[in-house]
């Protein structure tokens, strides 16, 4: 077992663990926010055909060529088709099809000109105006053309992405399956938010954080709930995760003073160690083992360390484990617009808001940064990354940074 490994490595360490995953097929219902196992190729245009944009009269841009409104020229209206149906009958020179939106182009036409710019008179239009060959008509193929890869495997379904497979006539998705993650908070102080209070006890809030992230990330949370500091109480609990989740995640005990708890369950469901503590403030207390190929992590208690670890070194392997093929979180650089007055010894990282402003990148400190602080959480979409040995940060300074926002 490895221990006070470098943030990358402990990444890296985590990423390496996710082996290929099975596939299935879902319905378009239940696909939302899952993963696409394949890419998705079109097998046809869309549009499928040529189409109206608007309710008017198709005919031959040659014929009204001439057209103005001293000089308005007459065609005959042979057939009206509604969105959903095909004339009958082509254009031939002087005559019109009336057309609704979304409606073929009939044969022969090759322009498009609104109802209300248009007199009709009996079963004559009078055009006074000449348009160029193509106008008003979109074509075959303007959203997608046959072949085309709509998205790439690994991509997560969006709402435009699941109505373009839709538009396929596809009516079954390939997905990886739902991952299921194990929740359990260690620590025989904490209550559930329904307990009554008591003295030196404190709420669980760790469970409620990252089981709102699981869902966030499309990934399905089971809560084990609260476990008190034994071990074979923790190793009871799991083992029932293993069996019921793909990965188990725990906060708490996993500090210095706490360490033997976690080793020993650890040892007790006979799990191997991978690597203990990262050498990052906060955050440092982090456990990694595997049971059965499936990861065991044991995050700090304090909740902001729990936090800040489980976004740089748990997310991407959730996200690699829900078959994404980004799942890295990106870095940008920035204007710090707050200094921060400590020096930083170990690599820090610092909870801050991005935000763009004429065309440049901020960051402004989002509050406390302790790490029992969850607060200064709420509107964090990035965490400075304050490279080991520095010194106080001056207002103005340019910090570097991964963006957590998941949204973006
Ligand atoms: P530990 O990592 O178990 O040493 O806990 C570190 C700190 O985090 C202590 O102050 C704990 O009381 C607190 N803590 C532990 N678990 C939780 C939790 N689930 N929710 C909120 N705070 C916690
Ligand atoms: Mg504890």
């Amino acid at each position: 077992m490895q221990t006070l490994v470098k943030l990358e490595q402990a990444q890296q360490i985590l990423l390496d663990l996710v082996t290929s995953r099975e596939e299935k097929l879902i319905s378009l219902f239940e696909a939302a926010g899952q993963v696409l196992s394949q890419d998705i190729k079109a097998n046809r245009d869309i549009p499928p055909f040529d189409r109206s944009p608007l309710d008017g009269y198709a005919m031959r841009a040659e014929d009204i060529s001439q057209a103005n409104s001293s000089n308005p020229v007459k065609l005959r209206v042979i057939e009206r088709i509604a969105a959903g149906y095909v004339a009958t009958k082509s254009v031939s020179p002087g005559t019109t099809i009336g057309v609704m939106t979304g409606a073929p182009i009939p044969a022969g036409a090759d322009v498009v000109i609104k109802f209300e710019e248009i007199d009709l008179i009996e079963d004559h239009i009078m055009v006074n105006q000449s348009l160029k060959s193509n106008s008003n008509i979109i074509p075959r193929g303007e959203d997608v053309t046959k072949d085309e890869i709509i998205a790439p495997r690994g991509t997560l379904i969006t709402p435009p992405i699941l109505g373009l497979i839709a538009s396929q006539g596809i009516n079954q998705v390939p997905v990886f399956p739902k991952l299921k993650v194990a929740i359990l908070s260690t620590g025989d102080e904490l209550l559930e938010p329904d307990e009554e209070m008591h003295p030196g006890k404190i709420y669980n809030s760790n469970l409620y954080t990252l089981y709102a992230h699981c869902i966030e990330l499309g990934i399905e949370p089971i809560s084990l709930g609260i476990v008190v500091d034994n071990v074979s109480a923790i190793a009871k609990s799991i083992r029932y995760g293993l069996e019921n989740a793909d990965i188990v995640i725990s906060t708490g005990g996993v500090s210095v003073g706490d360490y033997d708890l976690f080793f020993d369950a650890m040892e007790d469901i006979e799990a191997k160690t991978l690597f203990w503590k990262v050498d990052i403030k906060p955050g440092s207390a982090m456990l990694v083992a595997t049971k059965d190929d499936k990861p065991i992590i044991g995050l700090s208690g304090n909740p902001a360390s729990a936090l800040i670890t489980f976004e740089l070194i748990v997310v991407p392997l959730l996200k690699k484990m829900l078959g994404l093929t980004n799942y890295l979180p990106p870095r940008t650089s920035a204007t710090l617009v707050d200094g921060f007055g400590k020096a930083s010894p170990l690599r820090r990282f610092l909870r801050g808001n991005l935000y763009h402003q004429d065309g440049s990148n901020y960051i402004k400190l989002t509050g406390s940064q302790t790490n029992g602080v969850l607060k200064s959480l709420i509107d964090c979409n990035v965490l400075i990354d304050v490279p080991a040995g520095s010194k106080s940060i001056t207002a103005g300074e340019k910090v570097e940074a991964y963006i957590i926002d998941h949204k973006s």
